[in-house]
This record gives structure tokens, sequence and C-alpha cells, in this order.
């Protein structure tokens, strides 16, 4: 039977009569944008991840972009980000005007270098923009102190890594604000698109909540030019019935994703792959587990000729995209990020996945690398 990356409809079907119920109870109450449903999920979320403030906008990308605003980052700064990550985490420092600065990746976490930032910043440097990659957690202890030392502002992109911790914090929580992302396959995903930032600075929070209201706090009085950028009741009644399984599913997935370490030790012993690093400060949350092999080709044929997806998360590093040639990276510049961008290889590694499938799943990956 075939298996995909993410099984959407096994989870929708797992908890259909509770989320057909919120759609149904927004459809009822005619309250479509900023209503009790959104106020609700930005209560919980901000309870759980230990802020003061939550703020749900339209999408992940956006809720970087009115962070880095709301950080004051604009023309003439540079912020430090990861190469190896979605193209938004850094497409939103140039969508402010400021200029992105790439630092090499740590070979183990997939994380930002932390080791590799200081020979970066120079004094045009306001903020860094760690990226919690497929819900690994960057070293923020270490990234605190130097921010500290260096007065820069950080916002984690925590768009992988709701739920994950850092020696017992929250991803999002530790910066100056953190971003989530409600996209579909997100480990908290919506049916369509939304984000959130979360921060405990109320100056940061009311300056995002103008943003996403048209720079507005009296309706019609606009103090300032921003945006509509909104979460809509009907997703945040969804994401509020899927918050609920959050801890469970994120447990799950770990879970699922030891299960794949211990059978793919030999193949590790072996040095013919590597699994997802760990840091023993972290508690990860598998957005996504991705191996690393010269072989992945290889691989992901014979996954696919047995019907079972795989992804490639990501081809091509940030720092070599068209969109950054004016910033003048070049081959070489950032080796690690451009080495895992040949090996990286994401299998299914989800809560609904049974042991079967994913005995069934390594299995393959043996005989591939045979
Ligand atoms: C998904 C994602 C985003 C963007 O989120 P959207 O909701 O799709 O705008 C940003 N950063 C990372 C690391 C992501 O994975």
């Amino acid at each position: 039977m075939a298996i995909p990356l993410l099984d959407l409809k096994a989870q929708y079907l797992s908890i259909k009569e509770e989320i057909d119920n919120a759609v149904m109870g927004v459809l009822d109450s005619c309250k479509f944008i900023l209503g009790p449903e959104v106020k609700a999920l930005e209560d919980e979320i901000s309870a759980y991840c230990g802020t003061k403030h939550a703020i749900a906008v339209a999408n992940g990308t956006d809720a970087l972009v009115l962070a880095l605003q709301a950080c004051k980052i604009g023309p003439g700064d540079e912020v430090i980000t990861s190469p190896f990550t979605f193209f938004a985490s850094a497409e939103t420092i140039a969508n402010v005007g400021a200029t992105p600065v790439f630092v090499d990746i740590d070979p183990v976490t997939l994380n930002l270098d932390i080791d590799k930032i200081e020979k970066k910043i120079t004094p045009r440097t306001k903020a860094i923009i760690p990226v919690h990659i497929f819900g690994q957690m960057v070293d923020m202890d270490r990234l605190m102190k130097l921010a500290e030392r260096y007065r820069l502002r950080i916002i984690e992109d925590s768009a992988q890594a709701i739920g994950a911790e850092y020696n017992g914090r929250k991803a999002g929580s530790i910066g100056d604000a953190g971003t989530f992302s409600f996209f579909p396959t997100k480990n908290l995903g919506g049916y369509g698109d939304g984000g959130m930032v979360i921060t405990s600075d109320d100056a940061i929070a009311e300056k995002i909540r103008m943003l996403r209201f048209h720079g507005c706090k009296n309706k019609y009085y606009h103090d300032e030019v921003g945006y509509n950028s909104r979460l809509d009741e009907i997703q945040a009644s969804i994401l509020r019935v899927k918050f609920r399984y959050l801890d469970q599913w994120n447990q799950s997935r770990r879970e699922k994703a030891e299960y794949y370490d211990r059978l793919l030790d030999p193949l590790i012993h072996q040095g013919k792959l590597t699994v997802p690093g760990k840091d023993p400060n972290a508690l990860p949350v598998y957005h996504l587990y991705v191996l690393r092999s010269d072989e992945r080709e290889k691989i992901a044929i014979d996954l696919n000729e047995k019907d079972i997806a795989c992804g490639i998360y990501y081809p091509l590093p940030l720092h070599l995209q068209n969109a950054f040639a004016y910033l003048g990276y070049k081959l070489g510049d950032l080796p690690i990020a451009e080495e895992a961008c040949t090996q990286a290889l994401a299998i299914p590694c989800y809560p609904e996945l049974t042991t079967e499938q994913q005995e069934e799943i390594v299995q393959i990956i043996f005989a591939a690398l045979d």
C-alpha cells in the first residue's frame, strides 16, 4: 500500500467529528475575522509556550515580516540566518529592506553553526533569525549569550518546531520573538494558511497587533502603514482542536524517529548514512525525519518504486538561489549547507505511520545501500 510523506487524511478522519463541529460553530456564529476563536487560540498558545503574548497572523511568512518590522529591522541593516531552510526565512529579511547574511550550518544538527556567527557580525548586524530546522532546536543558550554580547535581536523561526524545547523552554519563547506557521503540513497545521508571533515584549506585541490590521489601533484611525494579515476564525477553530493533540502527536513522532534510529543503526555504523543529529539539551519534534546519504537518489528511486513517498529538503541552499544572486555568494562559500543539499532525504515520519510501514521502508533502504 502507498505510504505518503504525511497522512493528513488519516489525521482528519481520527478527529473528524471535533473538527466538523468546530467549523460548523464558526459558520453558525458568523464571526469570521478576529473573533473569539483567534483570541482563544492566542491565549492557549501563549500559555503553552510561556510567553506574555501571541498574535495570530495570515501565515508564517508574514509572522517573520511583522516580527522583523516590530524589531525595527529595515534598510541598511544586516540579519544573519541559515542557508539551509525554507526560502521565507531569508526572503522576509529582504522584504523589510534589510540584507540577509548567511552563516554555514553545523553538520550534525543542520542548524546554524554558532561558532561561525561571530566572524559575520558587522556594525550593521541587527538581528539573527535562528531556524529550528526539521523540529530540532538551535543551541539557544549559546546563541542568546552571543546576542547579548553584541546587542542583537533574536527572532526564532519556529515554523517547523512548535512544541520543541531547549533546556525545558519552548521553541519561539527564548528570543525577542518567535514565529510559527500553520501551513497544513506543519506539526500544527490548519486547513489553509495561518501563522503566529509569540513574544513577552509588550512593545513588539503591540506593534504586531497594529501591523496585522492596517497599522490601526482604533478602527478607521491609522497610526502607520501596515498590512491585512490576520488568521481567520475558521482556521483558528480548526487549530484549537488540533492543538489539543499537539503534544501527543509530537511524542508519537519522537517514538517513530527513535525506532528508525534503532533500525538504521547498522547502516550508520557502516558509514552508509546518517540520521537526524541529537542535541542532549533539546527535545525535538521531528517535523521531518531527514537522512543523509551519498546514495540519496538510489534510495529515493527504490522507495518511489514501492509507492513510498520521500522528499528532498532542501535541493538548493539559499545563498545559491537566483533571487539572492545580488548578494554575491558562490558555490563553495558555505560547504556544509551545500553538501547537506546533495545528501538530505526525508522519509515518512508522522503519528499515523505504523511499525510495519517503518520496517518496510527500512528494508528498502537496506536493499538500496547493499
Ligand atoms: C513553512 C515555513 C515558513 C513559512 O511559513 P508559511 O506559513 O508557509 O508562510 C517559514 N520558515 C520555515 C522554516 C518554514 O518551514
